[in-house]
């Protein structure tokens, strides 16, 4: 696979986080081949200073309804990732309410409503979150055997997540994990029949 990273290109945007999450983000939802329509979910974390003058870490993640291939940097919203992250301390939430929380977590109401995924980018300790419905790995985890074909290509450079339905769940299944996880040694998420997900400090 030809990495369509282009240097020269990326560094008019080092500058500018949000200008370089929606050069990136262009970069895996342009090529059908990669990811069929809508593509994923993407973001980055970043520190700033709230509306009272206080620090804080805020997530930017793609809105619902946006696509990757054609994301523009209004089709991102800006959230307060310590709200996000006290949401998956509850044992059990229904979805509706997740929606309701995540989007009370909007540092602009005007923005749109992000992904029922956000929680998961939050959860990742990482600046930069890429999540696919990657083609090529749901072709392979949407076969009886998808679990042992994963094993046999990747082995243990990625963590495997059985298929939970994207909600509340998903993302508690998500949070047990990390606990006792040393994401180090990982260089991506398999969820299975569902996507991918990687992430990196840059
Ligand atoms: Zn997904």
């Amino acid at each position: 696979m030809k990495n369509l990273w282009n240097s020269i290109e990326a560094k008019r945007f080092r500058n500018d986080i949000l200008k370089m999450r929606v050069y990136s983000s262009r970069l895996l939802g342009e090529n059908r081949q990669l990811v069929l329509h809508g593509g994923g979910n993407t973001s980055v974390k970043l520190m700033g200073k709230n509306f009272f003058g206080e620090e804080e870490e805020f997530l930017i993640v793609k809105g619902s309804g946006a696509d990757l291939a054609t994301i523009e940097e209004k089709d991102f919203s800006k959230l307060s990732l310590r709200k996000l992250l006290k949401l998956v301390e509850f044992e059990n939430m229904d979805d509706l309410d997740l929606v309701f929380q995540q989007n009370l977590a909007m540092i602009n109401p005007d923005s749109p409503s992000p992904s029922i995924e956000a929680i998961l980018h939050a959860m990742i300790p990482y600046a930069w979150v890429d999540h696919t419905h990657a083609d090529a790995v749901l072709t392979i985890t949407n076969t009886p055997s998808g679990e042992d074909l994963i094993n046999e290509l990747y082995g243990n450079r990625v963590i495997k997540i059985p298929y939970v339905k994207p909600g509340f769940k998903l993302a508690r299944e998500v949070f047990k994990l990390k606990k006792d996880l040393d994401w180090k040694k990982f260089d991506g998420m398999i969820l299975l029949n569902h996507g991918i997900f990687t992430f990196g400090e840059t």
